[in-house]
């Protein structure tokens, strides 16, 4: 099945579907059982859920199952790809060297991370040796990420990288070409930036290096919410 047939129908279940009709509590245990929008109560509960998560073979090769860290009404909410070995390792996401250098971007416009930030990934458990997350696993967590993105309720979603830009929004082009453009999904503010792992692999701060890209869209995300703030 091509990618997107398969995306059409195991994404998060159709929406159409009465959250009361699902088997709840098999969610975690059977990747056939549909995460329907509005299955989820709060976070905590879908949080349980996710730390007994075996509806892919991600449950087999994982330390910790890593949900999300900030604040659970933050204006901005953050996806990356999925685990590396010390989020796997913590139970947190970005807490490795990318994740001290978000935290550093982050800063630098004054957005605190324990307020202004929810930070999560496409697929919740590491992915071995950290290749790309298939599209059957993709499919089968992308129905908490949904719901972690309505229970939120962000603003602004930013997506680090070009699997979170593909896997939430569909768009396979290179982050390079896209990257600082606004873009909207399902009537959501979306900006695809950087992944900062990609960033400390390029060290330069030189005029259009991707540091210094980063540093003018993390300032026009920055001004975005504090418009969107006032009006
Ligand atoms: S990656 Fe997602 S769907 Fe797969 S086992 Fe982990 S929490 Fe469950």
């Amino acid at each position: 099945m091509a990618d997107e047939q398969f995306s059409l129908f195991s994404a998060g279940g159709d929406p159409g579907t009465d959250p009361s009709s699902v088997n709840f509590d098999a969610i975690p245990t059977d990747g056939a059982v549909p995460i329907v929008p509005g299955i989820y109560p709060d976070l905590a509960t879908l949080g349980t859920h996710c730390r007994s998560c075996q509806r892919c073979s991600l449950a087999t090769t994982r330390t910790n199952v890593v949900v999300s860290r900030g604040s659970p009404t933050a204006p901005v909410l953050i996806i990356g790809e999925g685990p590396g070995q010390q989020e796997d390792e913590q139970g947190l996401p970005f807490v490795g060297k990318s994740g001290q250098l978000l935290e550093k971007i982050l800063e630098s416009v004054r957005f605190d991370t324990e307020k202004d930030v929810y930070v999560c990934n496409i697929v919740k458990c590491r992915p071995p040796a950290n290749r790309v997350p298939t599209t059957v696993e993709v499919n089968a967590c992308k129905g908490y990420l949904l719901e972690q993105i309505r229970l939120v309720d962000p603003k602004i979603i930013l997506l680090t990288g070009a699997t979170a830009l593909k896997s939430l929004l569909g768009v396979k082009q290179g982050i390079s070409k896209v990257r600082g453009q606004w873009m909207e999904w399902e009537g959501r503010l979306c900006m695809p930036i950087f992944h900062p792992a990609y960033l400390l692999r390029n060290q330069s701060r030189d005029k259009g290096s991707p540091k210094w890209l980063m540093w003018q869209d993390i300032q026009a995300v920055k001004a975005k919410v504090e418009e969107l703030s006032e009006g």
